[in-house]
């Protein structure tokens, strides 16, 4: 993986290149694709097509995966013809960020994997020897990221503590591992919202030799789900900022979850790379429809429409004016509020092209910020929205839709 900054600017973010492998450049700041399972949540890869034809960086959890490994461990060819995504770029990730993840189950020398069907625990070497049968372009290191805004300073040690042990494992493996030879290793970051420990989870991935790793996965904030959403900018900026200025500029920084799009932007502006479109599937999967301005108007725009709300049973009009993508073209509010109704599956799969071909285009518009030298205009455009006040991006669950056919079967479900 080859990773080339472009331009660098101290308030208004960075625009790189990422190549993995042979792949054509992915712009950066990237949206990677989220899936479960290995496929886009409700899409098709054929419906996922007519969101978008570029390749992608195809977001894969093992803890929605787990069970492919055996299988995965016979397969030759890349990981992406495996999940039916040809072409596309494969990072393997340990959690879903659409699905909260359980608390606890940590202990000295293992890991929790909370699947579907409940909680299995990995060691660093076990670790290693999953990941190699996935042999995916890149993968992140074993971490305890069980940490979030509330968690004691003793967790938040032990957090860091058994990062490193694990992590002393999986460097050694990764060189020794013949199916990870094309794959490169991301170096977590741990510790919670503690400077101290931060530093410290930083300075052991920079002890180690030149080559061992080719970037960073900030990890920690948060327990995924709708709690990304929630966060306080107060809190979590001062921190990722204490991390972002003791790493290097030339490794790609990758943050998972369903962080607000405003949030989302402040991150951007201090220097972090790669982002999720967990954010997208948690709107979609409430029956909401992104409807916030990343253009320049006039017009007054609300975060999200609410296809569940009765009160657009009449309206017939598309979920955005001017959208272009596929359920915007051809189908009104009014119908997609039927669909809701009727629990037909169509709803959240017309919601879904919709999210996703507007947070695509919401990222385009951030690249073209950036090289404008304008995105701060466009972070007071997405905070106000033409309005008076801030704008409120975070996602409550919808308890109209809730359930575990709405949740895509995530093991949320179970575990509420
Ligand atoms: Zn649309």
């Amino acid at each position: 993986m080859k990773f080339v900054i472009k331009s660098i600017s101290k308030n208004s973010g960075r625009l790189g290149q990422l190549r993995i492998k042979e792949s054509q450049e992915l712009a950066t700041p990237l949206l990677m694709q989220t899936t479960k399972g290995g496929s886009i949540p409700y899409l098709t890869a054929d419906a996922f097509e007519m969101v978008s034809n570029e390749q992608q960086l195809l977001q894969l959890t093992l803890s929605t995966m787990d069970q492919m490994a055996e299988s995965l461990a016979l397969w030759t060819r890349p990981l992406s013809d495996y999940v039916g995504l040809p072409g596309h770029n494969t990072v393997l990730m340990i959690r879903d960020p659409c699905e909260t993840t359980p608390a606890g189950g940590n202990d000295r020398d293992v890991m929790p994997l909370f699947t579907r069907r409940g909680k299995e625990s990995l060691t660093a070497t076990q670790y290693m020897e999953m990941v190699a049968k996935f042999a995916p372009d890149v993968y992140q290191g074993l971490c305890d990221a069980d940490t979030n805004p509330e968690s004691t300073k003793k967790r938040v040690q032990k957090s860091v503590d058994r990062t490193e042990r694990f992590m002393n494992e999986c460097y050694a493996l990764h060189g020794k591992e013949q199916r990870l030879a094309n794959s490169t290793l991301l170096a977590p970051i741990v510790g919670g919202y503690n400077t101290f420990a931060r530093t410290q989870s930083i300075k052991h991935a920079k002890e180690q030799p030149a080559g061992s790793y080719g970037g960073y996965i900030l990890e920690g904030f948060h327990t995924n789900g709708l709690a990304a959403t929630t966060l306080s900018a107060a809190q979590l900026l001062p921190i990722v900022e204490h991390c972002l200025q003791q790493l290097e500029d030339d490794k790609p920084r990758l943050m998972p979850g369903a962080f607000t799009p405003l949030l989302t932007l402040e991150l951007i502006r201090r220097g972090v790379d790669v982002f999720d479109t967990s954010y997208a599937y948690c709107a979609a999967a409430n029956y909401k429809a992104l409807t916030f301005s990343y253009t320049k108007d006039a017009v007054q725009h609300a975060a999200f429409l609410d296809l569940t709300d009765d009160e657009i049973k009449e309206q017939f009009t598309p979920l955005l004016s001017g959208c272009t993508c596929l359920a915007c073209s051809k189908h009104t509010r009014a119908y997609i509020h039927h669909l809701y109704k009727t629990h037909e599956l169509l709803g959240p799969i017309l919601l879904m092209i919709h999210n996703l071909h507007h947070y695509l285009g919401f990222f385009a518009a951030i690249r073209s910020s950036i090289a404008a030298d304008q995105l701060p205009e466009l972070i007071e455009h997405v905070r106000l929205q033409n309005t008076d006040a801030e704008i409120d991006y975070r996602i409550e669950a919808n308890a109209k839709v809730i359930s575990k056919a709405a949740m895509g079967k995530g093991f949320i479900a179970a575990a509420v």
